[in-house]
């Protein structure tokens, strides 16, 4: 079967018979050189210095790592402006509520770009007394596969000393990601997702500075203990070995695949595939292409076929894909490009969607 949802995905041999190597107690020294060499390579992905820069490891999902990060980072007297444009952004936006962040949410249309001037006045509209200290997104919104243009709004925060927190679990490991950007200082990434290891591993890579403001209002997910007790090759509790395992096998095959960039083109291409067949067959994508991920695109659902039928058919054939989320499960479906794929897996999976569509038709896609 191959996952073509947005995490877990479909492993490589070498990542899943590392998951078969001796036990190991979390306290002795062959976890910590495990846990060390894990952070060293996460930082390696975007040639992150580590004396500006901690890579925290959590035992988690991706979710753990949002929430540690937000828990941490905005300070007990910050106010954050939270942008939406998704199911993720919302969570952001349920995570602050939880820990009684002081917060507004700007929630623009899912099918939409982020509206700069609206948040533009916003961030300028508040009493100086007031300010937000912190703006928090999603990078790539896995709902609808739109990458979110932190470029530009990263240039607000600047512009105004705002610091910026950024989820990025699904981009982390193929997008581009500007770590030069003074305003970034945390963001959140996943071990099951472009890095294509196995659930249970999360982290956030954090601005050291930024730790001197930090806060603690989360026991299990204190981001400032996690950080000192790893950096003193440590660790409060017990981790998820194997999934440590797990990762450092797929950050080492990553670093061989020729690492981020390699990773990217690679996305790209079977992304680009999956569109250019997809439209054949009558389907469109979603997002127009320059507001895309190359991680996961949603598609329009062809009148008169139901997520269902076209999931279970495929399901059939091998492949699992995803379908939108809430509402958007009614007029959309999702294809991830993320794990151990190839382009000739993206043929058979047009292949099997033309037997669906067009059950009369000898569609080939090569
Ligand atoms: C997958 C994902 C998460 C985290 O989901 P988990 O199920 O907790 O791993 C968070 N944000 C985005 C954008 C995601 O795609």
């Amino acid at each position: 079967m191959l996952l073509l949802n947005p995490g877990p995905v479909t492993l490589t041999e070498s990542v899943r018979s590392s998951l078969l190597q001796p036990d190991l107690c979390h306290r002795e020294s062959e976890f910590f050189d495990l846990q060390d060499e894990i952070k060293m390579r996460i930082l390696k992905v975007y040639a992150l210095d580590p004396a500006e820069w901690a890579a925290v490891l959590i035992t988690g999902s991706g979710t753990a790592a949002v929430e540690s990060m937000l828990a941490a980072l905005i300070p007990k007297t910050g106010r954050l402006l939270i942008v939406e444009n998704g199911v993720y952004g919302d969570r952001i936006a349920q995570i602050a509520a939880q820990y009684d962040i002081v917060h507004t949410r700007i929630v623009g249309d899912w099918m939409q770009e982020p509206n700069l001037d609206v948040i533009a006045a916003e961030l300028d509209a508040t009493p100086k007394d007031q300010r937000f200290t912190h703006l928090a997104m999603v990078h790539h919104e896995t709902t609808t596969g739109r990458l979110n243009d932190l470029h530009s709004l990263s240039k607000l925060c600047r512009e105004r000393g705002i610091k910026l927190l950024v989820d990025a679990v699904s981009s982390f490991g193929a997008e581009p990601l500007d770590f030069s950007d003074e305003s970034l200082v945390g963001i959140a990434a996943t071990a099951n997702k472009c890095l294509h290891a196995v659930p249970g591993v999360s982290f956030v890579i954090v601005r050291r500075s930024a730790l001197i403001q930090a806060t603690c209002r989360t026991y299990y997910l204190d981001l400032v203990r996690l950080v000192r007790l790893q950096d003193q090759r440590n660790t409060p509790f017990t981790p998820a070995v194997h999934a440590y395992y797990a990762l450092a096998a797929a950050l080492r095959e990553f670093e061989k695949q020729g690492g981020r960039s390699a990773r990217y083109q690679h996305y790209s291409a079977l992304a680009e595939q999956v569109r250019t067949g997809m439209e054949a067959l009558g389907i469109e994508s979603v997002i127009p292409i320059s507001q895309s991920s190359v991680v996961l695109r949603a598609y329009r659902l062809p009148t008169g076929l139901t997520y269902a039928r076209l999931h279970d058919a495929l399901k059939a054939e091998g492949f699992v894909i995803y379908a939108g989320q809430g509402d958007l499960s009614k007029t959309l479906f999702r294809i991830s490009t993320m794990g151990n794929l190839t382009a000739a897996d993206i043929c058979r999976l047009l292949e099997g969607v033309a037997k669906v569509i067009e059950p009369k038709d000898e569609l080939t896609f090569t």
